[in-house]
């Protein structure tokens, strides 16, 4: 089960949390610029977000920036931020 972050600060969208900085993202926001092409999405966006697809799930970040941060070394930043094991 995947963990529940909500908060209530933006009526109904989904935030995810850039591992990265700890930054919230929309997910929405991040989809609207890359489109929602599982494995093969183009992964650009302009200033608005972006997001990596890692071991079976989308991991979404507030720039490109923290995305290539991410993908140096995404094991590192995702056993950080795991709450289970
Ligand atoms: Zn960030």
């Amino acid at each position: 089960m995947p963990p529940a972050r909500r908060r209530h600060h933006r009526r109904g969208a989904a935030l995810a949390v850039d591992l990265v900085c700890g930054r919230e993202v929309a997910e929405g926001d991040v989809d609207a610029v890359t489109g929602h092409v599982p494995g093969g999405a183009p992964e650009r966006a302009s200033g608005t977000g972006a997001k990596r697809f890692y071991r079976g799930r989308w991991y979404y970040f507030c720039s490109l920036d923290c995305r290539l941060k991410f993908m140096a070394t995404p094991d590192e930043f995702i056993e950080g931020a795991a709450p289970e094991g």
